[in-house]
C-alpha cells in the first residue's frame, strides 16, 4: 500500500460512484474508494486496472478509507439517498477533522441537506449536495454537476469538478448554485423536467405507431432526424437507439416486449410537491407524474381494453389510420414536441427564476390600488402610474 495521500475520495460504489470515481481518477486526481459491501471495492479497483491503470486506492474500513485522504479531505458520498446517508455520514465523520467536507452526490430531499449542513457544521465540517445528472455513461464520461452548501467546499473541489463534468461550447458543466440545498433543488427539478420530457416523447411515439402506424424501424428513423433538427437532445437520441435494439429472447424489437408500467424514485413527486407548495403552476411535469401513476394500473388497462374492443372502438381506429397523411402527421407531431418541451422546461424554470408577474403586479397596483413589493426594497409600494406615464 502506498504511502502517498489521495487528493480526494468516495464512498458509495454502485452504479454511479463506481464511475464517478473512475472519471475522477482518469483526469488525474488520486481517488481513495470505500463501500459497505467490500466485493465492490475490488470491483472498482479491477475496473481501474482494466480502464487504464486509473489512481485508485480501495479501502475496506471508514477509518483507513478517511485516513487515505489529503487535508482539507473531500468525501463525496453516492449511496442511497435517505437514512444511508446519514448512516454513512456517522461512519464516516467519526474520523474526519474540522475543514474536511462530506459531499453528497445522491438525489437528495433538499431539506435533508440543510439539516446536514446544520449537522457538519457543528463539528466544524462542511457540506455540499451535489446533484449528478447523465446517469452511468455521465458519470463515467462527464457528468452534468449542480453543486450547492458551502461555498469553500466547493472552492477545495473546482479544480476537480471542472475537469469532470461533460465540456460543453461554454466550458464545463458546473457552477456553484448556491447556498444551503440548492444544488439539490435545481438536480430535483431538473428531473421533473425530464419526467415530463420522457413523458412528451411517449406521447409523440404513441401517436406515431397507434395513429401513424409507424414501424420501430421507421420510428428510429424519424427520431435519427428529429436528432439532427430543433428536437436535438440526449432523450431523443437514445429514443432512436432503442427502436433498433432486437428482442435476444424472441422476434422483434425489445421495446414492444417491455411491461408497460413506469417505475419512478422520488424527484418528479418532490418536483410536483414544490411546485404546488410554491403556487407555481407546473402542468406537463404534474401530468407526467400522473401518467406514471396510471400506468400501474395495467389489470385495470387490459380489462376496458377488451370491453372497448367488444363495443367495435378499434375499428373506428382503424379507419382513421386508413385516411391519415403520414408525412404530415409525423411533421405535426414533430411539431407538438417541440412546442411542448417548450412549456415543460418554462414551468421547470419559473420554480426558481424570475417571472413576468412584475407586470401583473404593476396593472393591479394601477387599477386597484393593490400595492407591490420590489426587488430591491423590502415593504409594499403603491404608484400613481396614470400620472407619471
Ligand atoms: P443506489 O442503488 O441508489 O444505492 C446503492 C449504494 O448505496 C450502494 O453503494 C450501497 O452499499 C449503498 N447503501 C445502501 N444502503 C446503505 C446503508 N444503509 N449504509 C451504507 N451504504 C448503503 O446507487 P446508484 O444508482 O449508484 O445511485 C446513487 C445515488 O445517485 C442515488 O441517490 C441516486 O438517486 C443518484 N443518482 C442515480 C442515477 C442513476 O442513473 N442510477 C443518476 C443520477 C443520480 P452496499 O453495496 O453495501 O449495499
Amino acid at each position: 500500500e502506498s504511502t502517498t495521500l489521495s487528493r480526494i475520495g468516495l464512498a458509495g460504489l454502485a452504479v454511479m460512484g463506481q464511475n464517478l470515481a473512475l472519471n475522477i481518477a482518469e483526469k488525474g486526481f488520486p481517488i481513495s474508494v470505500y463501500n459497505r459491501t467490500i466485493s465492490k471495492v475490488d470491483e472498482t479497483l479491477d475496473r481501474a486496472h482494466t480502464e487504464g491503470q486509473l489512481p485508485v486506492t480501495g479501502h475496506y474500513t471508514p477509518r483507513d478509507f478517511v485516513l487515505s485522504i489529503q487535508r482539507p479531505r473531500s468525501v463525496i458520498i453516492l449511496v442511497k439517498a435517505g437514512a444511508p446517508v446519514d448512516q454513512t455520514i456517522a461512519a464516516l465523520t467519526a474520523h474526519m477533522e474540522p475543514g474536511d467536507t462530506i459531499i453528497d452526490g445522491g438525489n437528495e430531499w433538499y431539506e435533508n441537506t440543510e439539516r446536514r449542513i446544520v449537522e457538519a457544521n457543528n463539528k466544524g465540517l462542511l457540506y455540499l449536495g451535489m446533484g449528478v445528472s447523465g446517469g452511468e455513461e455521465g458519470a463515467r464520461n462527464g457528468p452534468s454537476l449542480m453543486p450547492g452548501g458551502s461555498y469553500q467546499a466547493y472552492d477545495n473541489i473546482k479544480d476537480i469538478v471542472a475537469k469532470v463534468a461533460a465540456q460543453v461550447e461554454d466550458g464545463p458543466c458546473v457552477t456553484y448554485i448556491g447556498e444551503g440545498g440548492s444544488g439539490n433543488f435545481v438536480k430535483m427539478v431538473h428531473n421533473g423536467i425530464e419526467y415530463g420530457d420522457m413523458q412528451l416523447i411517449s406521447e409523440a411515439y404513441d401517436v406515431l405507431k397507434n395513429v401513424g402506424g409507424l414501424s420501430n424501424s421507421e420510428l428510429a428513423e424519424i427520431f435519427d432526424e428529429w436528432n439532427r433538427g430543433e428536437l436535438e437532445s440526449f432523450l431523443i437520441e437514445i429514443t432512436a437507439d432503442i427502436f433498433k435494439v432486437k428482442d435476444e429472447h424472441g422476434e422483434g424489437e425489445l421495446v414492444d416486449k417491455i411491461l408497460d408500467k413506469t417505475g419512478m424514485k422520488g424527484t418528479g413527486k418532490w418536483t410536483v410537491q414544490q411546485a404546488a407548495e410554491l403556487s407555481v403552476a407546473a402542468p406537463t411535469i404534474a401530468a407526467s407524474l400522473d401518467c406514471r401513476y396510471l400506468s400501474g394500473l395495467k389489470d385495470e388497462r387490459v380489462a376496458a381494453a377488451t370491453a372497448l374492443a367488444a363495443a367495435g372502438l378499434k375499428d373506428e381506429v382503424r379507419s382513421v389510420v386508413n385516411g391519415i397523411d403520414k408525412k404530415r402527421l409525423i411533421d405535426d407531431v414533430r411539431q407538438a414536441l417541440y412546442a411542448s418541451k417548450i412549456c415543460s422546461y418554462a414551468q421547470g424554470m419559473n420554480l426558481r427564476a424570475r417571472l413576468p408577474a412584475n407586470l401583473v403586479q404593476a396593472q393591479r397596483d394601477l387599477f386597484g390600488a393593490h400595492t407591490y413589493e420590489r426587488v430591491d426594497h423590502t415593504g409594499a409600494f403603491h404608484t400613481e402610474w396614470t400620472k407619471l406615464a
